[in-house]
């Protein structure tokens, strides 16, 4: 952006954080993809591991900050990708990293806990008895909407919000899901990893009794320079009048009015065409 200054990105040395114990892993959130977004404990994280095994949305600048020297491993799962390491693979990979003696620094997109395996992964290591620390990372569902102008929550708009996956652990819209009362209590909610399955979502809540003129945004890659919001409604994307196929990905659906204000909120896009005339 025309108005960056370069930064040497290191954590304050008044700052005192936890040392990077050799053996441990440390299961760490990179947010939702722009480096301005990783808190100061992954930073410092980056600047202390041995080793990073990451998964397949973390921005390369991100990983360009790891130690020099540390080995970058690429672990991640994307959904439909067979050529993608196995969960368990992941995780025996990670005990035996920590076995080493080395110091793991297992990076996840966003917040490790929110749908991105980050349970199942300290659940083993618990149980393997390495020692693990959990760093929290801005989740794409808010940090990375706010880069697009949309407020998680307001007074005008909603007092809950919801998070659902597009995504079962077979690649399936929830099953289990009560449309129904997702429709009736959903306020607003964020659909993640849902982008071939937003159609059926639609549908399933248009049939469950939301409007059909619900208002239907889809966030892509949010944060990062390229950056695109397309906005939709309920009827037209459960018809298949919007294509969806024209979304890049990463993308989250936000279905509900959080995104009105979109107008006077989007301070994003501003400072990207800036960037781009720069
Ligand atoms: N742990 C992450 C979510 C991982 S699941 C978090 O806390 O946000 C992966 C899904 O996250 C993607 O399919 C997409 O729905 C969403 N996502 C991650 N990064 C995103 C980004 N920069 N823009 C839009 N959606 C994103």
């Amino acid at each position: 952006m025309a108005q960056m200054r370069k930064t040497g990105l290191a954590v304050p040395e008044t700052v005192a954080l936890a040392p990077f114990r050799a053996g441990d892993v440390w299961l760490a959130g990179a947010g939702p993809g722009a480096v301005e977004l990783l808190t100061l404990m992954t930073l410092h994280g980056l600047q202390n591991c041995d080793v990073v095994v990451h998964d397949a949305l973390v921005n390369p600048h991100i990983l360009a900050l790891a130690r020099p020297g540390a080995e970058i491993i690429k672990a991640g799962k994307r959904g439909g990708d067979a050529r993608s390491a196995r969960q368990d693979e992941i995780t025996q990979l990670l005990i035996e990293l920590a076995g080493q003696g080395r110091r793991v620094l297992r990076l996840k997109g966003g917040d490790p806990y929110l749908f991105g395996r980050g349970a199942e992964e300290a659940l083993a290591l618990a149980r393997a008895g390495v020692n693990f620390r959990v760093i929290p990372g801005i989740p794409a569902g808010i940090g990375g909407l706010a880069y697009a102008g949309i407020p998680a929550t307001s007074k005008e708009v909603n007092s809950s919000l919801l998070f659902i996956t597009g995504h079962d652990r077979h690649g399936q819209v929830p099953s289990s899901a009560d449309w129904e009362a997702i429709a009736r209590a959903g306020e607003v909610i964020v659909l993640y990893m849902a982008l071939r399955k937003a159609r059926e979502v639609a549908a399933r809540l248009l049939s469950a009794g939301r409007s059909a003129c619900e208002a239907v945004t889809f966030v892509s890659r949010a944060s990062l320079p390229d950056q695109r919001v397309h906005e939709t409604t309920l009827a037209k994307l459960a018809r298949g009048n919007f294509d969806t196929a024209a979304v890049a990905g990463p993308a989250l659906v936000v279905i509900g009015q959080a995104g009105r204000r979109r107008a006077e909120l989007d301070w994003f896009t501003p400072l990207l065409k800036e960037a781009d005339l720069g």
